[in-house]
């Protein structure tokens, strides 16, 4: 694989890339940035946790280099993954004459006008806020020759779509597209070709996740949750873990009972304020909390390289959210655990998603404790020392 110095790149972005402590570019760095770097369309598709950001990224500050005012766009689908990706180009274009930003929803009209000032040459946004800024004309996109669509099949399904379709009409006038993401279905690339020109495929790679993932199933019934939960993280004690709940509702009660257990646990949800959710954010990144239970809003993209742990308390529906929750985990090649809860009448989807996975769920071994008597002083001692049901498989 040739390295750093094989690729062309500016001298600045090469020393920043020393400075990150980046040695070496990962396959798909090594594949795509030569393609994009020559200013040519793609399609990028590699595994998660292997270093897209920066394949993009480091084409990014090039664009963003070449002059004055706002010259790369990158969408991308949450608040999170936007404060996560402009950080990351930041870093690569601190020897440029550079300023990346984020703009996201739920930000002060009077931040937001600071965080615009000066010569902002990338914005990495998520759609709606970009279509704001649009139509009150707090942003002039007539400059810019690069766009980005991070989590591209993400932001072209049915919720995105038509935000991503205007804000893409916008910015016509572009010279350059790539979309990114770590999967990339054949009706996705269809799809794409309407919005790229000749565009290059790079793929790099044989799976969606990374092989150092092992996946595991937990057969429950549906009121066991909350004490399989429990238990499954005493166990595991990880670093850090992400726990996938189906909702909202799901997510504040979860994160409760986890508190209420004695970890050090938020819950990252839609409905949490943008304060809230920065600052469940970074007390995560940070490691001051160690698990996040989140919905579907956590699964794409977020980069926090000590998580070990991604636990689906609930199954995902679509399948693409398997790959990219179970994604979270096993950042770059690092080992990580997958463990699904499986209801009864759940056999038929969890064998669709080991399908999805590629790989068989293996049972996890797992004593659920009974559940604690609701009204001690009517069970009396007796109550103690009763021994569990049979461990299911
Ligand atoms: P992806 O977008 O493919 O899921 P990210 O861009 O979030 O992956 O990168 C995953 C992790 O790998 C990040 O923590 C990032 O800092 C790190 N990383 C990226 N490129 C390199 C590199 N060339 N050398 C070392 N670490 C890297
Ligand atoms: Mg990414």
């Amino acid at each position: 694989m040739p390295g750093f110095d094989a690729l062309g790149l500016p001298p600045a972005i090469r020393q920043a890339l020393d400075a990150m402590g980046y040695a070496e570019p990962t396959p798909v760095q090594a594949a795509a940035i030569p393609v994009l770097l020559a200013g040519r369309d793609a399609l990028v598709e590699a595994q998660t946790g292997s270093g897209k950001t920066a394949a993009f990224g480091v084409a990014a500050v090039k664009a963003g280099s070449e002059g004055p005012g706002l010259r790369v766009v990158v969408l991308v689908p949450t608040r999170e993954l936007a404060r996560q990706v402009a950080e990351e180009i930041r870093a690569l274009g601190a020897g440029s004459p550079f300023r990346a930003v984020a703009v996201t929803g739920g930000v002060h009209a009077e931040q937001e006008e600071r965080t615009l000032g000066g010569d902002v040459r990338c914005v990495v946004a998520t759609p709606g806020r970009l279509l704001a800024l649009l139509e009150e004309s707090k942003l002039r996109v007539d400059r810019v020759a690069f766009v980005v669509l991070d989590e591209a099949d993400r932001m072209l399904d049915m919720g995105f779509a038509p935000d991503v379709e205007k804000a893409l009409a916008a910015l016509a006038h572009r010279a350059q597209t790539a979309f990114v993401s770590a999967t990339l279905p054949p009706e996705v690339r269809a799809l794409a070709r309407k919005h790229l020109r000749e565009p290059k495929e790079v793929r790099v790679g044989e799976t969606h996740i990374p092989t150092s993932l092992t996946h595991f199933r937990l057969n429950v019934f549906p009121d066991q949750k909350e004490r399989a939960l429990v238990a499954l993280l005493r166990a595991e004690s990880p670093e850090r873990s992400i726990v996938f709940v189906r909702t909202r509702d799901r997510a504040a009660a979860f994160a409760k009972l986890l508190k209420a257990e004695g970890f050090a646990a938020d819950p990252l949800q839609g409905e949490m304020s943008h304060e809230q959710r920065r600052h469940v954010f970074d007390l995560f990144q940070r490691g001051t909390t160690r698990i996040l239970v989140a919905t579907d809003l956590a699964s794409r993209g977020l980069d926090v390289p000590e998580m070990q742990l991604v636990v689906n308390v609930d199954l995902p529906d679509e399948d693409e959210q398997y790959l990219h929750r179970a994604g979270r985990a096993a950042r770059l090649g690092r080992p990580g655990k997958v463990v699904s809860f499986v209801l009864p009448d759940e056999k038929e989807r969890r064998v669709e998603l080991e399908d999805v996975a590629g790989a068989a769920f293996a049972p996890y071994r797992l004593d659920i404790p009974e559940p604690k008597p609701p009204e001690p002083e009517r069970r009396g001692p007796a109550g103690k020392g009763v021994r569990g049901p049979p461990r299911r498989r």
